[in-house]
């Protein structure tokens, strides 16, 4: 069994749509996929689709936007009933904040570099919850940057002139929203330091009190040493170990099943959610 819980369709930042990422999870050989785009579940019927032609079963997760101090942190919900209006709220307050902060960043590089709104919008699909890569995507279509890494490396980043923050729920309020959806919380990526500052293990501690199932541990975004020091952090605090390959589609090199989740994992996942995981 193949299971790679994380990836990302063009409901959100990735390239895409969420039947094409179906069919891409069976060229890759994958026995279960999670779709978990940005604080949307948008994508998740037309993926639900997908799954008897593909043969390839469906998680249905989303990855929530939170922070901690002011630190991004981002929280996978799976199997949450999509029908529950705070969680749906809360997701719907960060979208919008993204789309507002989207805006406030391209008219900061709009004074250094020929990009509008516009151009971004061309970027991005339909409802889609847009991201710093739509803007990299039309920098990139207007020739000021090569790729959506470089674009990250220099004038999206995190500690640049033109990075500017958007509102997102508390990560330990998260978790405790994802329970009461009957979603199972795990906590993506926890020392993915490449892309800004991480939270202390003690914020990942008040995480698993507020009910945290997971932590996903096996992601190319950390280190070797980053993965033995969470499977020692999960270890004291009783919390599942999850692995994926946080699939982009094109935008990112990310390969679907360079990293995946056992098992028996995904059974507690499945046993704890409110939904089932869909199956060809
Ligand atoms: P945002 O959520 O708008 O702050 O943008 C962060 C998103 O950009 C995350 O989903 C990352 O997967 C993606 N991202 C971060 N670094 C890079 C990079 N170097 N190249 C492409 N995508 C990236
Ligand atoms: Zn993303
Ligand atoms: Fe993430
Ligand atoms: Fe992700």
């Amino acid at each position: 069994m193949r299971i790679d819980p994380h990836a990302h369709s063009a409901v959100s930042d990735g390239t895409d749509s969420p039947a094409d990422l179906m069919r891409a999870a069976a060229a890759a050989g994958l026995d279960v996929v999670g779709l978990t785009d940005h604080d949307t579940v948008r994508g998740w019927a037309e993926a639900e689709a997908a799954v008897a032609a593909t043969g390839v079963a469906l998680l249905r997760g989303a990855e929530l936007s939170c922070q901690a101090r002011g630190i991004t942190v981002h929280l996978l919900s799976y199997l949450h009933d999509p029908a529950d209006a705070d969680l749906a709220r809360e997701m719907e307050r960060a979208r919008t904040s993204r789309d507002v902060r989207a805006r406030e960043m391209v008219e900061r590089l709009g004074a250094d570099y020929p990009i509008t709104w516009e151009m971004v919008e061309d970027q991005l699909a339909e409802g889609a919850t847009v991201g710093r890569p739509h803007i990299a995507d039309a920098l990139v279509a207007a020739g000021v940057m090569p790729d959506r890494g470089t674009s990250f490396d220099t004038v999206l980043s995190v500690r640049g002139p033109y990075y500017v923050p958007y509102r997102s729920p508390d990560a330990v309020v998260a978790v405790e929203m994802v329970r009461a959806a009957g979603g199972v919380p795990v906590m993506a990526h926890p020392r993915a330091s490449v892309r800004g500052r991480v939270v202390a293990d003690a914020v990942v501690a008040q995480m698993a009190e507020a009910g945290l199932a997971a932590l996903e541990i096996d992601h190319r975004d950390h280190t070797d040493g980053a993965m033995r020091e969470l499977a020692g952090l999960a270890a004291r605090l009783g919390l599942a170990r999850t692995g994926s390959s946080d699939y982009h589609g094109d935008g990112k090199p990310n390969v679907l099943g360079e990293h995946t989740t056992a098992p028996p994992v995904l059974e507690m996942i499945e046993d704890q959610g409110f939904l089932p995981v869909v199956r060809p």
